[in-house]
């Protein structure tokens, strides 16, 4: 009888510590009333990891492929209407150079070059952590392609991580367009990491944006989902 008392309060306290660990999209525990969600208890959020790649203006296209030239798709990314390219492009540093670096769609007013931190020794410029489009005050680089050299005044940057996600999803979260948060991950090398931009808004997809380097450095891979922490 009292081992049977045992195995009971064992049960509740597992049934009590799994549901206390449960996303908050997992069903609630039978017969209990379920409390509100709080704030950071939402759902976790998808990571994409991205390597290196190259955002291309019209001209710059032109000047690299030739006049007239178009990207050829060749897979969709999880962001609305951005795309991978069969396209890949040599960038050229004062210390060194990138070959077959992908060029990613679609094309964009300024071209914009998002490099890992340890390319920026191999090629010798110092780009800032910076987010997309924010491209004053950058260093440039010299692109290589089959038709032509552009070489860029500016536009190199190491893609500052953010979380993507539609206006309703931020309502959600508590967080607005701009906001910078921190994120909490399990694995072997868990932790929480500081310094994530919200970017809100039409055509955003809820992902959240680290690149190969981080990824790696930390663990994290495709499966791993982030905890958003205000
Ligand atoms: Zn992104």
């Amino acid at each position: 009888m009292a081992q049977d008392y045992e195995q009971m309060i064992q049960q509740i306290l597992q049934a009590a510590m799994q549901y206390n660990n449960a996303p908050a999209a997992a069903p609630a525990a039978p017969a209990a009333a379920a409390p509100a969600p709080a704030q950071g208890a939402l759902g976790d959020i998808p990571v994409g990891i991205s390597n290196r790649h190259i955002h291309l203006s019209q001209q710059d296209l032109d000047a690299l492929f030739g006049p007239g030239y178009e990207l050829t798709k060749i897979k969709d990314l999880k962001q609305p209407g951005q795309y991978a390219c069969k396209e890949t492009l040599t960038i050229c540093g004062p210390k060194g150079a990138l070959e077959k670096v992908r060029v990613l769609g679609p094309l964009r007013k300024a071209t914009q070059v998002e490099v890992l931190l340890g390319d920026s020794f191999k090629l010798g410029v110092k780009p800032p952590t910076k987010m997309s489009g924010d491209l004053a005050g950058t260093p440039g680089v010299t692109l290589v392609g089959p038709k032509g050299s552009v070489q860029l005044s500016e536009g190199v940057i190491v893609a500052q991580r953010h979380i993507h996600m539609t206006a309703a999803e931020a309502a959600q979260y508590g967080v607005h367009d701009g906001q910078i948060v921190s994120i909490e991950f399990d694995g072997p090398r868990c932790g929480i990491l500081g310094n994530v931009a919200i970017r809100a808004g039409e055509g955003h997809s809820l992902e959240c944006h680290v690149d190969t380097e981080e990824a790696n450095a930390l663990a994290i891979t495709s499966s791993t989902t982030f905890k958003l922490i205000k």
